[in-house]
């Protein structure tokens, strides 16, 4: 098959991977720069720019979408799904992934578990807010937060109150949610490819740290994962219409509770902790899934 991988840095590890698992499977992988896409949305029949050139009909696209580029890179997505291509996970699943808030929206509506947690804009009723999750110890989180940056453990409902009001004051968008404080400074980092659990890998924080993320420092190791857990994980991604994602969980006494769900999650900590092929077992689902280019009819946009 012919594939492409939208990601601005080809010398990252996941892309590097991505690319090097492709190719010991017989595909024909390119790279593309996702913010060097151009495109004639007008067109009726619709077409992406790269170099100059049309970019060639690929049989599937992996998008690896960062979170600095969600809008442009959802709508060269976008583009690709317009032209039939099968994306490895569609522009208005990443979109929806993006945004913690609307991500516990629609986990909450499907009944998966969740650490409780309140959103709200106007500062006159923090303390009822406060209450409402249950009180200090609270996590506040940034809405566009990544890599554990934005996520503060507030010890008192004094101390909830004043980051609140001064994330407030920056009119910065926030969620209060419950601390798991039995997770112990360890999430559970699940690979959903399809509706499987490929590898899942326990992440546990750095002396004196609440925040497990392996940017802040945290260390993986390969986990078994209850039923329970595998299960939340499965319907997790598919609450969200994510084909290929890592659903980070954290295990509280009333069972797993999914933290987020990361629509383009790296490679590297996961391979290396858990030892599996990855990127190999990727190329699996989009060999079952996507449409032959030639008999492929244009899709719905
Ligand atoms: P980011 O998307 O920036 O990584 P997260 O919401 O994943 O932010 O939080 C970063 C880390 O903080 C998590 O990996 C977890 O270890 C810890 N954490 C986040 N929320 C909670 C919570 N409600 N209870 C306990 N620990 C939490």
């Amino acid at each position: 098959m012919r594939i492409a991988i939208l990601s601005r840095n080809e010398n990252l590890y996941s892309t590097r991977r991505l690319k090097e698992a492709g190719e010991e499977r017989g595909h024909q992988v390119d790279i593309i720069d996702t913010l060097h896409c151009y495109m004639d949305i007008t067109s009726n029949s619709p077409k992406v720019r790269y170099n100059g050139e049309d970019l060639p009909l690929y049989d599937a696209v992996i998008p690896r979408i960062g979170s600095s580029i969600t809008f442009y890179g959802t709508a060269v997505v976008r583009q690709f799904e317009m032209m039939g291509t099968f994306c490895v996970n569609e522009s208005v699943a990443i979109s929806r992934s993006r945004d913690k808030l609307r991500s516990l929206q629609l986990l909450s509506r499907k009944g998966l578990g969740l650490p409780r947690t309140g959103f709200a804009s106007r500062p006159d009723k923090i303390q009822d807010l406060i209450r409402n999750v249950g009180g200090a110890p609270l996590v506040i989180k940034l809405l566009e937060g990544t890599q554990g940056i934005g996520v503060v453990l507030a010890e008192t409902n004094k101390a909830a109150e004043s980051v609140i009001e001064a994330f407030m004051g920056m009119k910065a968008n926030i969620l209060v949610q419950e601390f798991i404080k039995e997770a112990g400074g360890a999430d559970i980092r699940c690979l959903v490819v399809g509706n499987k659990v490929i590898a899942a890998m326990k992440r546990q924080a750095g002396e004196g740290e609440f925040r497990s993320n392996l940017h802040r420092g945290g260390t993986a190791q390969l986990v078994r994962l209850t039923k329970e857990e595998r299960a939340t994980a499965i319907n997790a991604a598919k609450a969200m219409g994510l084909n290929f994602c890592g659903v980070d969980i954290l295990q509280s006494n009333r069972g797993p509770v999914v933290m987020e769900v990361n629509s383009s999650p790296g490679l590297e900590g996961i391979e290396n902790a858990t030892g599996k092929n990855v990127a190999g077992l990727l190329y699996e689902f989009i060999e079952k899934n996507a449409k032959p280019n030639a008999n492929r009819t244009k899709g719905q946009g």
